[in-house]
């Protein structure tokens, strides 16, 4: 028997096309007036669909659009909520405002990544990376960036977890309805719906192409389940960071080349390309393959390409990126590029950090960091974390110098801040915090919050949690068999009115989510006191193949049946955004125990204090530089442990001390109208100093000032004049590379009338060079007064001028105020200067004095 299917689509009436526009642009799940409406069509379905429009709309009869369309409230919701979205869409925002020119120019950023978590109902992500990925989406279009994401249409997603009754975690996959998404095919500028092709190995792999509307942006989204692909070929969008190193290497072509060709079908003209993590490296490929087709000499491709991307990692270990062997790239990729300049050598060069070494792999983050003009990592401390893991591709670079940057994540505040907060905000902060989040002095008037409102606001904010905590484990129980009893348990564990803790993250052991657990007895006291009683909600998921995170998970459910902690300790199943917001809105304290530094930023515990929630943390990630000593706890001071038992013992130690001497007696010491007012105080403090920096208006804007407006300048230079100046910088380079061992010090001088404090110095130096002219040099003198003797840390680099040649040796110097006092360390370098050159040490090339 042969069963064809077809999609119905829902026809509309014409009074209710609104909706179906509102349905179809994710604007929706940020806005909760949005989220009500489609919620009160239905709301069962809205439940059994985990909220998504679509559904709701598609399981209307013709009668329910008559009942809809009669009830007056409704329509005016309707009306309202259209009429929000409408000014979303059309008010200039601060890009348009601010960056007019760059928009009047087409700048337009092209953003790549694995994954995004936009919303529950949207299974496109996995965990911290999908959410922030979505959340830069999101915030792009709330600051009016010109933006197209480019991301895998995933058939199955990310798996679901339950827990069977011995506590290991089980797995499935969901499958993704694409008619029950909020997407429609992509479509060219002659308005044909768009399919790429690519070659994949030896067969050429159809894709076909979908876009998604996040408010004013695009997501667009690539899929291989296409009629006509193999079956195997079929399954490369298939599971999200699922199968085995080929299966991610055919994934990691689709994305980055497949989503090259997809944005040009559609007619979008990038100038800046944003690489997130390595998976879409490939991108750097075909943009040099395709230019190198059009005729452009090789290495001209390369700067062009290397002049109009910008590189992110995510991640603080070398274990996190993908490498792949010499033999698989040639096998997956040669056949793309048989017949292009470009050899499979050069190609694998770019994936190395030593081109020219046959026993290296392709990494994908060496060729994202090697083929971009700038680079960064996502918090204070990771940016340094990830200076030392490249430092080997800049052997000459000064370490501190290496460069990469770091811009500091943060998460959407309309989307993960609950309405009860909002009310509140908006009431005594005013709506500006919505507007422009990223105003610092807007969020310094939550001082202005009486204590009883904003304690009141969470404690309503922790039975909603609680409720759907019981809601959630009735619903395990059920799923693994459970008897009636157990589910009348469900319905008292908890307590809306404890103390409760929240610990929800991938469960890699990095993480040590048994850190809490490490002295049972101490934290059953904890606990079951009965006047200050403590409450612990946990969730997350382990990857399917860390066996070790199962382990962990496994315990920690073992540990939530004792006797002494039931009805105390609750396991959340299938940690996803939904569970997210539950969590980040409900709790009062958030845990977070990684082993510094692994924790490139962390996401969640910023969700946690834009909801007055504390966290207690070690100091890594974003933590490290958003702890003010006011504004939540500390674990340890930053220290690094080289026995992993010990630090165990001592950081387990002094959570509990923590919690025990200065927490659960700030939480409950309340006045007489049972306010804790020196917790609301440090409430306060938590929303003034992380909801006004840790969110992604303020990222985005970060991002486009430091990187994107930069790159699409360059970009503009580039390519004016038929890439006229492209080609002069790399005869430049060239040159300047062949002449450098030419370059030396003829002498330095350092004068002063006397070494103190505010008095003038003179730095001069005297450099010969055979070939190079003077304005193409950078001579520094490099000063440094703090740090150990004999090295340089994180010095000033002070610029000579130049004054004269004579006899073929340049002279430059140069006064300046000396700004401190102690052992000044100076030393001198030079360095190739060019206005293409944004990164001191971007050639990799310097000559010390
Ligand atoms: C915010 C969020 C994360 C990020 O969590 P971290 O532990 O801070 O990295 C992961 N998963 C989901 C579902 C989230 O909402």
């Amino acid at each position: 028997m042969r069963i064809s299917e077809y999609n119905v689509r829902p026809d509309l009436p014409q009074e209710l096309k609104a909706l179906e526009e509102i349905a179809y642009n994710l604007w929706w799940c940020w806005n909760d007036d949005a989220l009500e409406l489609f919620r009160s069509i239905n709301p069962a379905s809205w439940e059994k669909s985990r909220h998504n429009p679509i559904a709701v709309i598609g399981s209307l009869t013709r009668e329910g659009y008559e009942k809809l369309m009669k009830d007056p409230v409704f329509m005016s919701r309707l009306e309202a909520v259209h009429k929000q979205f409408t000014e979303y869409m059309t008010l200039p925002r601060w890009f348009e405002l601010e960056h007019a020119k760059k928009v009047e120019e087409k700048m337009h950023v092209a953003y790549f990544s694995a994954e995004y978590g936009i919303h529950e109902s949207v299974k496109l992500y996995s965990g911290g990376l999908g959410v922030l990925s979505g959340d830069h989406c999101k915030s792009a279009s709330d600051v009016g960036i010109p933006f197209s994401a480019i991301g895998l249409l995933y058939r199955n997603g990310y798996f679901h977890q339950y827990l069977n009754s011995d506590g290991w975690q089980q797995e499935y996959y969901p499958y993704n309805e694409f008619y029950n998404m909020p997407m429609r095919r992509a479509l060219n500028p002659e308005g044909q719906e768009v399919c790429v092709e690519v070659m994949v190995e030896n067969r050429t792999v159809k894709v076909n192409v979908w876009r998604m509307a996040v408010g004013k942006i695009e997501l667009i989204l690539l899929d291989t389940d296409v009629e006509g692909n193999s079956k195997e070929d079929r399954q490369i969008t298939g599971q999200l960071y699922g199968g085995d190193s080929n299966m991610r290497l055919k994934q990691e072509i689709i994305l980055g080349i497949a989503g090259y060709r997809a944005i040009r079908a559609m007619g979008r003209k990038a100038t800046v390309y944003h690489i997130n993590e390595g998976h879409p490296s490939f991108v750097n490929l075909e943009r040099i393959r395709n230019y190198v087709s059009e005729g452009m000499e090789f290495r001209t491709a390369v700067e062009v390409v290397r002049k109009s991307t910008i590189f992110t990692t995510h991640t603080p270990v070398p274990a996190g990126f993908d490498i792949f062997g010499t033999d698989q790239v040639k096998k997956y990729l040669g056949p793309l590029f048989e017949n292009c300049v470009l050899n499979i050598n050069q190609l694998m060069g770019f994936g190395r950090v030593n081109p020219f070494d046959e026993s290296e792999g392709f990494a994908m983050a060496v060729c994202g960091i090697k083929l971009s003009t700038y680079r960064n990592g996502v918090s204070r401390l990771h940016g340094e974390v990830s200076r030392k893991m490249f430092k080997n591709i800049w052997p000459n670079a000064l370490e501190n110098s290496i460069p990469v940057g770091h811009v500091t994540n943060g998460v959407h505040l309309p989307t993960f801040i609950s309405e009860e907060f909002k009310t509140i905000y908006n009431r005594y902060i005013g709506e500006n915090w919505y507007y422009k989040p990223y105003d610092f002095t807007i969020w310094s008037k939550a001082e202005n919050i009486p204590d009883a409102a904003l304690f009141k606001a969470k404690q309503r904010q922790r039975e909603k949690l609680i409720a759907f905590a019981r809601k959630h484990l009735k619903s395990q129980i059920l799923q693994r068999g459970g008897t009636s009893g157990e589910l009348v348990k469900a319905d008292e564990v908890l307590n809306p009115d404890h103390l409760t803790i929240g610990f929800a993250r991938r469960f890699a052991t990095y993480k040590r989510g048994y850190l809490l657990f490490m002295d049972e007895q101490r934290l059953h006291q904890i606990l079951n006191n009965a006047d200050r009683p403590v409450q612990i909600i946990i969730a997350g998921k382990a990857h399917p193949k860390d066996n070790g995170g199962k382990e962990i998970i496994k315990k920690i459910f073992h540990i939530c049946r004792k006797p002494m902690f039931r009805d105390k300790v609750v396991f959340i199943e299938d940690y996803d955004i939904e569970v997210a917001k539950y969590l980040a809105q409900g709790v009062d304290i958030w845990l977070n125990t990684p082993k510094r530094p692994m924790e490139a930023s962390g996401t969640s515990g910023m969700k946690i204090a834009a909801n007055g929630g504390l966290n207690l943390s070690i100091l890594d990630g974003w933590w490290d530089e958003g702890y003010n000593g006011e504004n939540g706890w500390a674990i340890g001071a930053g220290e690094e442990y080289e026995k992993e038992t010990y630090q165990d013992h001592v950081e387990s130690m002094e959570l509990y001390d923590k919690l025990e001497n200065e927490i659960i007696p700030l939480f409950y010491t309340r006045d007489r109208a049972g306010v804790p007012r020196e917790w609301t105080r440090m409430m306060k403090q938590a929303i003034k100093t992380c909801a006004a920096f840790f969110n992604t208006s303020r990222m985005v804007m970060n991002y486009t000032d430091q990187y994107y407006v930069p790159v699409h300048e360059l970009n503009s230079a580039f390519r004016a004049n038929k890439h006229e100046e492209a080609k002069e910088y790399v005869l430049w380079k060239d040159s300047i590379i062949q002449s450098w061992d030419n370059v030396q010090f003829v002498d330095t001088k350092v004068e002063a009338d006397d070494l103190k404090m505010e008095s003038g110095v003179i730095f001069s130096a005297a450099v010969r060079t055979d070939a190079i002219q003077p304005e193409n040099l950078s001579v520094c003198a490099i000063v440094e007064f703090d740090g150990a003797s004999g090295e340089f840390k994180d010095p000033e680099f002070v610029e000579l001028e130049f004054k004269n040649v004579e006899n073929g040796v340049y002279s430059y110097s140069t006064k300046t105020t000396l700004k401190k006092a102690g052992k000044m360390k100076v030393a001198f370098a030079v360095l190739p200067r060019h206005k293409f050159i944004k990164e001191r040490f971007e050639l990799n090339q310097i000559k010390w004095a």
